[in-house]
């Protein structure tokens, strides 16, 4: 008889394989489906923030973060494209630690609780039936069909981008509930080839990004660069922003992102897109002559669209970027995908105890998303333009000298309040 699962989580980045460790904490009998073989390098600027500490401790899993020496970061240097800089301090202790390391390590604490992690199976469709669910997968050249009792999308962005229900036109921020079918389009990172053939193009009201990410060492690195207080650094320049920060090890992560509508075509590649950032920012340009690439730590993700409004629920449940995208500076995107992972798991929990309908899950997760998520994606993508535009942001430094206040209240507002 085929086994069924009580919980099948959809991706199994950060979202995904927390949501799991805690489901399976509560005896859940949970598998987590990632189309990626792990450990991997992710487009992320490796930021952890202040926030995300805090909800990292209630899931417990902060001191397996903290085994993985991070870098302590106390502070943020903003560089604008007008030349300005404002430095403020950061409201608590921040981390810089690898997507690389940090993922593999949910990893191990999901199985360790008791969830089976299966890498390589990507997700084709899902399939309501009765109360129960049908997942589709692709794993080496097979396609198989799992049955659950729940399932969670947790297939981050391009989950949500690639359109999620079949038959329907990709879904924007008005979303609506899909009640029998939701089938998963294949398109996903390392889609800068296709963007590059221009075939991802998109009608969305905002640009459309490519992020690149890549590890660099410190040239003439001694063991004693590795900065006790380090600050992130945030370079503004036209079409983009890249964030510059140390993780694990003394390295050096830098991600960016650039408009893909402005980017020269021999600049094409990961290595391409860093030279094209740093040739639009001299101080970015001083910061990288200082640093090595690290052979095999690139990484690329295409199309990056922020999003307008937090969707919680597309017919069945989403976490973390599935739900929304937040501008990448805003630092606090791994924050979002934790906290919807915790508090998903909760409402989960209490469906597959009889305690919740599936449409008492769905009102409460809802609100709760929209009351916790909203404010913040709303600020982040202000914040965002201020910040990106040259014209305002001539003032910004003044200002921020003038009411440092206001300006660390205004960085404050893009956090989650939890
Ligand atoms: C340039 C850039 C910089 C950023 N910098 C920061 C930062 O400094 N700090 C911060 O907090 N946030 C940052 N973010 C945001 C952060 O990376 C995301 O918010 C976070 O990764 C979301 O986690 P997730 O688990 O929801 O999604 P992901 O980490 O994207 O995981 C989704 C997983 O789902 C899998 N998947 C997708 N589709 C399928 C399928 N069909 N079948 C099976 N598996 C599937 C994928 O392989 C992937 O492993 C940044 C983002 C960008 C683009």
């Amino acid at each position: 008889m085929t086994m069924i699962y009580d919980v099948v989580v959809l991706g199994g980045g950060i979202a995904g394989s927390v949501a799991a460790k805690s489901l399976a904490e509560q005896g859940w009998r949970t598998v987590v489906l990632d189309r990626q073989r792990f450990p991997r390098h992710k487009v992320c600027g490796e930021f952890l923030s202040p926030e995300s500490l805090a909800t990292l401790s209630r899931l417990g899993l902060l001191e397996a973060v903290q085994s993985l020496s991070p870098s302590v970061i106390s502070s943020t240097s903003l560089y604008l494209e007008s030349g300005g800089v404002i430095r403020l301090p950061l409201p608590g202790t921040a981390l810089g630690i690898s997507r690389y390391r940090l993922d593999a390590s949910f990893h191990q604490a999901a199985a360790a609780a008791g969830a089976s992690i299966r890498e390589g199976a990507t997700v084709i469709s899902v399939n309501m039936e009765d109360r129960d669910y049908t997942i589709t997968l692709r794993s080496e050249g097979h396609t198989e069909v799992l049955r659950a009792r729940a399932v969670i999308a947790a297939w981050g962005g391009a989950g949500l981008a690639a359109g999620g229900v079949k038959g329907r036109k990709e879904p924007d921020d008005r979303q609506q509930p899909d009640d029998r079918h939701w089938s998963h389009s294949q398109r996903h990172e390392g889609d800068v080839k296709a963007a590059r053939q221009g075939r991802l193009r998109s009608s969305s009201r905002t640009p459309d990004y490519v992020g690149v990410k890549m590890h660099y060492e410190m040239k003439d690195f001694a063991p004693d660069c590795v900065q006790e207080n380090s600050a992130v650094e945030l370079y503004f320049f036209r079409g983009g922003y890249a964030g510059v920060n140390q993780v694990e090890d003394g390295k050096v992560n830098v991600a960016a992102l650039l408009d893909r509508d402005d980017i020269p075509s021999k600049h094409r590649s990961v290595a391409g897109m860093m030279e094209e950032a740093a040739c639009r920012h001299p101080k970015l340009h001083e910061r990288m002559a200082a640093l090595h690439a690290m052979p095999a730590t690139a990484s690329a993700v295409s199309p990056v669209r922020i999003s307008m409004q937090p969707v919680a629920w597309n017919g069945i449940p989403l976490i973390g970027d599935a739900i929304c995208r937040i501008p990448p500076l805003c630092g606090d995107g791994m924050s979002m995908a934790l906290r919807s992972a915790e508090l998903c798991s909760l409402y989960a929990s209490r469906y597959l105890r009889g305690e919740l309908s599936l449409g008492d899950w769905e009102c409460e997760y809802r609100e709760a998303i929209m009351r916790e998520f909203s404010k913040p994606l709303r600020w982040g993508r202000l914040t965002e333009s201020l910040l990106s535009s040259v014209i305002l942001s001539r003032a910004l430094p003044a200002l921020a000298r003038l009411a440092p206040k206001a300006a660390r209240g205004m960085i404050q507002a893009t956090r989650l309040r939890i």
